[in-house]
């Protein structure tokens, strides 16, 4: 499934593999002048390459390896020779994307891409008029990077973003990491946010603000908590609840538990509650 959309100058495709009529999870690429910025999921490679049809690409912008940022890649790489621009720490996997073991659910949403020929990114990047800052941020994955335009105000995401209010953290997440960068975000003048799971959010800044809000206030509540004696399992059902069809469908790789284990863990955490 893919659908089209405009905003400004960029083009929005909101892809996902349809089971049926159901689509378990979208992910956005984002096409502004001859530059794509991340390139979702194969398995809607055919009807991405049809709307892409009358569009002239030099370039592609990964903002991190994962595998539904960079399903088309090597698509798109071959039919387009666009150049692919990535995180240094990104490219070995980009490269190799089978080095990256997937989960059960990971490989029926997305499945593995076909690796791609990517090189580093510098600290700018110029896409026709517009000017990005790229940011090297942190927690989500290794070698992932935001852009700024600090003209039109815009911060393209990958999945810093996510909505505001997030229960789970996935296994390979750090949740100290990802605070600290977005805070870092946070502080930039953002108008709209293009995020990879919800798109284009129109006061992106104040989102982004109320996200850094809503996590140091539950990082907050855990560590209360854990001073006041209560276990991780008790912290978890009273802040979060039991696990859910989350922890089941992806096989425990987002999990509410792991959140406030991965907050009690912290070595910053460790510190201020000993
Ligand atoms: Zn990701």
């Amino acid at each position: 499934m893919l659908k089209a959309s405009t905003y400004e100058d960029l083009t929005i495709y909101k892809m996902g593999r349809s089971i049926g009529k159901f689509v378990p999870y979208f992910v956005h690429a984002f096409l502004l002048e001859d530059t794509l910025i991340d390139t979702g999921t194969g398995f809607a490679g055919v009807e991405f390459l049809s709307a892409l049809k009358e569009k002239k690409i030099n370039r592609i912008i990964n903002t991190h390896y994962h595998e539904d940022h960079t399903g088309n890649n090597h698509l798109i790489q071959q039919k387009y020779s666009a150049e692919i621009l990535a995180h240094r720490d990104s490219i070995p996997y980009i490269s190799h994307p089978r080095n990256v073991k997937l989960r059960l659910y990971q490989k029926h949403i997305w499945n593995y891409p076909e690796g791609s020929k990517a090189t580093a990114i510098k600290d700018f990047v110029v896409i026709g008029p517009y000017q990005f800052q790229v940011i090297h941020v942190h927690g989500h994955s290794a070698g992932h990077i935001c852009l700024y335009e600090p003209y039109k105000k815009w911060l393209f995401t990958g999945d810093m973003f996510c909505g505001v209010k997030n229960i789970y953290l996935r296994r390979d997440e750090d949740f100290d990491q990802m605070l600290s960068s977005l805070e870092d975000l946070s502080k930039l003048k953002i108008d709209t946010l293009f995020c990879s799971l919800k798109g284009a959010i129109a006061n992106g800044g104040q989102a982004l603000s109320e996200k850094v809000k809503y996590m140091k206030n539950l990082r907050g509540k855990i560590l209360n908590l854990h001073q006041a004696g209560m276990t991780a399992g008790q912290i978890r059902n009273k802040l979060l609840g039991r696990e859910d069809m989350m922890f089941f469908i992806t096989g425990g790789h987002f999990s509410k538990q792991f959140l406030i284990n991965n907050i009690l863990s912290s070595q910053y955490n460790k510190a201020v509650v000993e």
